[in-house]
């Protein structure tokens, strides 16, 4: 176990987490934000971000600091903690944005690493190489060896009690990506942020931003705190916090607000475009759109950044709420449907539903059937890997309907699961909530289930009694199934 991280509940591959930042002397409830301090602009204050939005952690940029004439000399004699007043964890970059952005930075990991320390960094970062996406396999391979000796470095500086991030690169290539994240959970470093995803973001590749995500969480120990690098965007929380995110940081705040730009969870809308806003915030039930638009370049940017930390706040307590209540799969869901991409994620996310169901907890508040996507998640994974042990004997009927005296044993049939025995409908996930009409794909997978419990016990007859299946799903039934429809039955 790595001690400076304890979990405390699961949904999904999602978690709440204590990360214990031993030099500031707090423990930061994870998943966490970060707001990203430009140590030149103060678009809110520091002291803001605590008092008014209960930030407890937030990063700069260490590089800009110990690059910068003015700011340099009173970061190392004041602190970051004095010279931002603020009073939670503090992270510090290391220049490796500026490297990928400009191609050159002057200072190395361990010049950087004792900096960040003098500074009174509570969360130091070595420079390491963020690898684009989509780039040659022969760079991206190269560039991770760079990245592996500068960890190995990393190891080797002596920072006292600050953490120190262990960057997984790899591009696009997935395992480069599980390789990488293997190597950085062995050496002694602390927090593990996945690197270079911004582009993914920004092009609206969710679903491959989830590929390198799910490669780094293979090499990555259950125990280790996971930080998307770059990612502050609400709309991808709770997909990202489903894929076992612990971290996320936002610059976007200040950055979509420079450009009148509104995040909402949905995606970002322009000022512009707003005839009302879509927010209970103290920005937004105290002005208008059109107020907001009229207000000088300043005062128009401090409102938005405002508004804008509101909504990424808001979402991370809603997404944490649900991981709590076990329904994280639900918001994923929601949120899926605000755009396409976002649903594009979803799908990639539940192609590693075998991957979420190690850490799904095996009980948890109604399962809500509200999609075709709900029939992929890990519940009815595992139901079916559970229906491949099952042990049965003689005739037995699967049916949505009543129990029948004319078989040895009766089972229900209830899509998107399958069948299972009577005496555990009161249990998690049975007393799921479907629609009277749970759409094509659930009947699909009760089929496979159906499958699965035959497959696994070839001397007993199955007889399957439906309420007028789909063609699609009968057709998956093995063919030794006796099959009724339940409605001719009835006429
Ligand atoms: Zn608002």
């Amino acid at each position: 176990m790595r001690d400076c991280f304890e979990l405390r509940a699961f949904d999904a591959g999602g978690r709440i987490g204590d990360l214990r930042v031993p030099r500031a002397g707090v423990t930061v409830e994870t998943p966490a934000l970060l707001p990203v301090i430009n140590p030149h602009i103060r678009t809110i204050a520091p002291a803001a971000l605590e008092a008014e939005f209960g930030a407890e952690i937030l990063i700069t940029n260490g590089y800009i600091l110990q690059k910068s004439e003015d700011l340099r000399e009173s970061a190392l004699s004041r602190g970051l903690h004095d010279l931002y007043d603020f009073s939670g964890a503090i992270m510090t970059d290391s220049g490796s944005f500026q490297l990928a952005e400009y191609g050159d930075i002057d200072t190395t990991t361990e010049e950087i690493l004792r900096f960040q320390y003098d500074v009174g960094s509570d969360i130091g970062t070595p420079v390491d190489i963020p690898t684009p996406p989509d780039v040659s396999r022969e760079r991206a391979a190269a560039e991770l060896a760079t990245t592996r000796e500068r960890l190995e470095v990393a190891e080797g500086v002596d920072v006292g009690e600050m953490l120190v991030n262990a960057p997984v690169q790899g591009s696009t290539y997935t395992d480069l990506r599980e390789d990488a994240a293997r190597h950085a959970y062995g050496t002694s470093l602390d927090v593990f942020p996945v690197g270079a995803v911004v582009p993914l973001l920004n092009s609206y590749r969710y679903d491959d931003m989830v590929e390198v995500v799910a490669a780094a969480k293979r090499g990555l120990g259950q125990d280790a705190p996971v930080h998307l690098f770059g990612a502050g965007h609400p709309m991808m929380f709770a997909l990202a916090v489903a894929m076992g995110c612990d971290l996320f940081d936002s610059a976007a705040y200040a950055l979509y607000a420079r450009d009148d730009r509104y995040l909402t969870v949905r995606g970002t809308e322009h000022l512009d475009d707003l005839a009302y806003f879509p927010c209970s915030c103290p920005v937004c039930t105290d002005h208008a759109p059109e107020e907001v638009a009229r207000c000088d370049a300043d005062t128009r940017e401090r409102l938005l950044a405002r508004h804008n930390l509101h909504v990424t706040f808001e979402e991370l307590r809603r997404v944490k709420q649900a991981v709590r209540r076990g329904n994280l799969l639900e918001l994923v869901d929601a949120r899926a449907r605000g755009h396409p991409a976002m649903l594009d994620g979803y799908r990639a996310l539940l192609d590693h539903s075998a991957e979420l169901e190690r850490t799904d907890p095996a009980t948890k508040d109604s399962f809500f059937h509200v999609s075709a996507e709900s029939a992929r998640r890990p519940e009815v994974l595992r139901h079916h890997d559970r229906l491949s042990r099952l042990a049965v004997e003689g005739s037995v009927l699967l049916t949505e309907g009543n129990d029948s005296d004319r078989y040895d044993a009766t089972w229900r049939l209830v899509p998107p699961f399958g069948p299972f025995p009577r005496h555990l409908s009161d249990s998690y996930p049975f007393t799921a909530e479907t629609p009277e009409h749970p759409g094509r794909a659930a009947y699909e997978r009760a089929a496979e289930g159906v499958r699965a419990l035959a497959a696994a016990n070839p001397e007993a007859s199955f007889t399957v009694a439906h309420w007028e299946w789909p063609e699609s799903a009968l057709a998956r039934l093995p063919e030794d199934v006796r099959v009724e429809s339940l409605a001719d039955r009835e006429s």
